[in-house]
């Protein structure tokens, strides 16, 4: 290890990786401190249950706004599989329970389902119009994201061609999107699965004046002009991997149990004291429990804009909206669970997003009565199994024998809810969302679960306490903070790449730069295009 870097990165997330790859590949030395014993941050496949060989996506598991052009540029293998289904929502009609199946394959299944549920073609048709307003969006902004900020008013002007894109900008951009879910949509169930991906990780509601599940909402439709969620080959774990490989190729070195200490940012270099927490078998890491110094003239900060805040004078002041909202339970099976409808085999409704009492009405009754800070009645939650796209996670062993993985991601648990008693709330909201699904299952979810030697079940939970725990993100905010529009909203931010910060040559290159959050890769590319802009005008210091 040297003294002095050229770029010294603080936490190896995956947007710290591409921002690594990107600078060392023109020859800048570039040093990477991570506070864990592992490189990834939220994007890490990890053996949770170690009485058994699966990898599971501990943290994030799906891939949509990771841009082809970065994975051509770090010359990336990635490969990201289709689910077959997009989406099943079961749900009872006429004291009879029938599921709710959108298809990513079939789209006349897809029509029948909701005719099925809603008795015409109306509402399918209706949908098939509410996504066209996204897919629009996607058309005018996906290519922006990794070009600098565009003043708000300009990015209007391009909307302003035609009816739909006018519509698109009005409906996303300016109005609460709960009203164009109910101009659009009229069934309780439909408008309720739009509205999950406004929800997703943060506290939001259809009508929030603040924008936040708009904004919340864009993230999850414009991926790759698609905004199609894809399953990663070899679990999420792969990307970092892959990235780490991209990272170290190009010469970066990657320091991890980093305890950081204090940050220098004013003088033209900056300076990183630190300590290795215990020396995990690097050759060349400096001994643990010494005091480190090291110079760079770039500073890049993966972690949250909290994290940073804690080194300096200037204090983190966070907006209401930046608020985590997530509760997630990894799990492993011995077999899938029966389901109560007969309609859909069990792999059918698994393989794409089981959505469990995600109504919009049932939705709003959850989001007020968190408000009150109190769990739920009913907690909504989605369920994924990997498994079915995409078995390399386990063993050959464990998927003769029928195993299969299962996350569950819930949302309205903000992270007041288990900020005095982490520990009590976190086994209460355990219950409640097993029993939110169990309500469709023949088995409870319990019985289906594989067991450790120990006699426990293999099932790991998360609250948003955890979360900031382990990573750092701000009250569990699984994209650090609120998500941010992808134009400028002010005149300072117009023509910025959006990871600025107040000192000179320190800039964000994780998921708090604006446009950042999820696992994009683009705040660490747009960071890497600050650095070399400034390069190229002032090439030596
Ligand atoms: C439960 C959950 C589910 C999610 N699901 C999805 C999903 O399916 N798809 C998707 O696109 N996104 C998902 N996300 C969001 C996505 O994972 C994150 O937005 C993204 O991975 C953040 O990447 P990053 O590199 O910006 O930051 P991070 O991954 O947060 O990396 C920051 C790094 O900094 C390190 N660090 C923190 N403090 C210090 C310190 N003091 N010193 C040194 N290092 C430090 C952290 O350990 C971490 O490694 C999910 C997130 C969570 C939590």
């Amino acid at each position: 290890m040297n003294s002095r870097y050229d770029v010294v990165i603080l936490g190896a997330g995956h947007n710290g990786l591409v921002a690594a790859t990107y600078l060392a590949r023109v020859g800048l030395s570039v040093l990477m401190l991570e506070k864990n014993d592992y490189i990834g941050g939220a994007t890490t496949s990890q053996k949770l249950f170690p009485d058994y060989d699966a990898r599971l996506s501990r943290y994030s598991y799906l891939v949509s706004l990771f841009p082809e052009k970065i994975i051509r540029d770090l010359g990336l293998t990635l490969e990201l599989h289709r689910r077959a289904t997009a989406s099943f929502t079961p749900y009872v009609k006429d004291g009879r329970h029938a599921g709710l199946l959108l298809s990513n394959a079939d789209e006349e299944t897809s029509r029948q389902s909701i005719v099925d549920l809603t008795g015409s073609d109306a509402e399918h048709e209706q949908m098939k119009r509410f996504y066209g307003l996204s897919r629009v969006f996607a058309e005018h902004v996906w290519d922006t994201m990794l070009e600098p900020l565009v003043p708000k008013e300009e990015f209007k002007r391009r909307f302003d061609v035609d009816d739909i894109s006018r519509e698109a900008w009005r409906s996303l951009a300016e109005e609460p999107l709960g009203s164009a879910i109910e101009r659009y949509l009229q069934n309780d169930l439909v408008r309720g699965l739009v509205l999950t991906d406004a929800k997703i990780g943060v506290f939001t509601h259809p009508h929030d004046p603040s924008l936040l599940q708009n904004r919340c909402f864009l993230y999850h439709l414009i991926g790759n002009k698609t905004g199609e969620w894809k399953v990663p080959v070899g679990g999420i774990g792969a990307v970092a991997r892959e990235l780490e490989q991209a990272a170290r190729k190009a010469g970066a070195e990657l320091l991890t149990n980093v305890d950081l200490r204090a940050l220098d940012l004013n003088g033209t270099r900056k300076t990183v004291e630190f300590e290795i927490k215990e020396n995990a078998g690097w050759k060349l890491a400096p001994p643990s429990g010494k005091r480190q110094t090291v110079e760079a003239r770039f500073l890049l900060v993966n972690f949250g804009r909290n994290v940073l805040a804690k080194f300096t004078d200037k204090p983190y002041q966070p907006d209401a909206t930046d608020e985590g909202s997530v509760f997630k339970i990894n799990m492993l099976l011995r077999r899938l669970p029966k389901l109560k409808v007969k309609k859909y085999p069990a792999a059918d409704a698994f393989c794409g997003t089981f959505h469990s009492d995600e109504g919009y009405d049932q939705m709003n009754l959850s989001y007020e009565q968190a408000s009150q800070r109190r769990l739920p009645d009913k907690t909504p939650c989605e369920v994924y199994c990997h498994t079915l796209t995409d078995d390399s996670i386990l063993a050959p062993e464990l998927r003769r024998q029928g195993f299969h993985t299962m996350t569950l991601f819930g949302l309205d648990a903000p992270y007041w809810l288990f900020a005095k008693d982490n520990k009590t709330m976190r086994k209460r909201a355990e219950k409640k969302f097993l029993a939110s699904m169990n309500q469709w299952l023949e088995e409870p979810l319990e019985d289906c679960l594989a067991v450790a030697r120990s006699g426990s079940l293999c099932m790991e939970s998360k609250s948003p306490v955890d979360i900031e725990e382990s990573l750092g993100m701000y009250h569990g905010n699984i994209f650090h903070d609120a998500p941010t529009w992808p134009f400028a909203t002010t005149k300072e931010q117009a023509g910025t790449w959006g990871v600025e910060t107040d000192w000179k040559n320190v800039f964000l290159c994780g998921s708090s730069a604006l446009r950042g959050g999820a696992v994009s890769g683009i705040p660490g590319h747009n960071a890497a295009r600050k650095v070399l802009g400034l390069i190229e005008k002032t090439p030596s210091t």
